[in-house]
């Protein structure tokens, strides 16, 4: 068993790093990489060819194994670089379009994302289709040449920005089990009938409705076969999973920086350090934050073994979920009475902890609920029976 990275592995974190330095700067204050969306940034990362890492040579990536791309997702979420403008295009829409689409969806969309040219947000999450997907009410019916589109999308990242929709919509409302009468649509966000509008969170991080008011979107618009949305879900899905070891990464940033703040900061005469409750604290999170990144490791190795780890992903998420509250939750003790401010010259840390105590507290929920990840590993992880 070998835990360390190889010769080319290094060269490309090292690489990637000087990189990031450079064009960010020792001033960059990114939150989470997600709530920073350039356009510019991404068509840099294009630029190098990183925006398909893992994509098939035959479709223009670099064709790299999962560890680089593990690697690189490290690398972005440490140094917290904008990723808002690419990371569902990268990570989602285009590896999925290689795998399933048609060769004119490949032609047409596959160039124009490693150019860094398209931003995709994702509609899934309807008012009635959370945890429960397979309950989608928007439907895509047959009108002569056109499908027309009708219904509502909610808690959609990225949809203000967005030129294209990947979503789920209900091709065939009399399938005889919900979840086999639904397609994987690509919609031009610019199509008239469809209304963007913006939902208030507890952080400045944006999430959207989408309402489709008889949006006709050519046939083409449809991923692969009908009515197989539902598999398309989770095609592609292992891109995403390696992308986990980057949000182990991310935690990391904020923990270094309240150690940092623990060894240099005094409190009632003392450094806060010397506090012997904060030292286990910082020792217990150091101990997970091991664990996440061993986790995170181990769902990459096990991709570049062909297999798919659906229980070790979802072990994965549950954990480095509940480790970023337990991070929050300690950093706004060390903080103090300061922790809740996120902004202003009194801030510590430019306001990072009062945001992120806030922003920890919905990685239980999005991307798929925590309870609903522990129902997957009771199922493809332990065998039980499906409910
Ligand atoms: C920051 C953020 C970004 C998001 N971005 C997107 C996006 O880009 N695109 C998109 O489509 N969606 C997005 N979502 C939505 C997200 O995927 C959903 O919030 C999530 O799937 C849960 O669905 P819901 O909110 O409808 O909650 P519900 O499904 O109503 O669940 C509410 C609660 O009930 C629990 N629950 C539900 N069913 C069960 C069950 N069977 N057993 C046990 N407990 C259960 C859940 O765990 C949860 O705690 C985002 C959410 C957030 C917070």
């Amino acid at each position: 068993m070998d835990f360390g990275f190889t010769p080319e592995e290094e060269a490309f974190r090292q690489e990637i790093r000087e990189f990031l330095r450079q064009e960010l700067g020792p001033e960059h204050k990114g939150r989470t990489p997600l709530e920073l969306f350039s356009r510019e940034f991404t068509k840099k990362l294009a630029a190098k060819g990183w925006l398909g890492v893992g994509w098939p040579t035959e479709y223009g990536g670099l064709g790299r194994p999962y560890t680089q791309q593990l690697v690189y997702s490290e690398e972005m979420m440490q140094s917290r670089a904008p990723c808002g403008a690419h990371i569902l295009a990268q990570n989602m829409a285009g590896p999925a379009l290689f795998r399933v689409g048609s060769e004119e969806q490949k032609k047409e969309f596959l160039t124009r994302i490693l150019r860094g040219e398209l931003v995709f947000c994702l509609g899934y999450t309807e008012p009635d289709a959370g945890s429960d997907l397979a309950n989608c009410q928007t439907t895509a019916l047959l009108d002569g040449d056109e499908y027309v589109v009708n219904g509502q999308k909610l808690f959609t990242s990225f949809a203000g920005q967005a030129d294209y929709a990947w979503m789920t919509v209900r091709t065939d409302p009399d399938a005889p089990k919900k979840h086999r009468g639904i397609s994987m649509f690509i919609v031009d966000m610019k199509t008239p009938g469809i209304t963007v509008g913006e939902l208030d969170t507890m952080w400045d991080y944006s999430l959207y409705e989408v309402f489709f008011d008889n949006v006709r979107v050519p046939k083409s618009a449809v991923v692969g076969e009908l009515n197989q949305g539902w598999h398309y879900l989770t095609v592609a899905l292992d891109h995403e999973r390696v992308f986990m070891g980057g949000v182990v990464a991310l935690h990391r940033h904020l923990f270094e920086d309240i150690v940092q703040y623990a060894k240099t900061t005094y409190r009632n005469g003392k450094l806060i350090s010397e506090d012997p409750i904060i030292r286990q604290r910082l020792a217990q999170l150091a101990i997970d934050l091991e664990i996440g990144r061993l986790f995170a490791y181990r769902v990459a190795w096990l991709l570049g073994k062909g297999t798919i780890p659906f229980a070790e992903a979802s072990m994965t998420k549950i954990f480095t979920s509940e480790l970023e509250r337990r991070l929050a939750n300690t950093a706004m003790q060390i903080l103090g009475l300061y922790g809740p401010l996120d902004k202003g010259a009194r801030a510590p840390l430019d306001g990072y902890v009062g945001w992120e105590y806030k922003f920890s507290l919905m990685q239980a929920v999005g991307g798929g609920s925590n309870e609903i990840e522990r129902i997957l590993i009771a199922i493809a992880g332990l065998g039980l029976p499906r409910p």
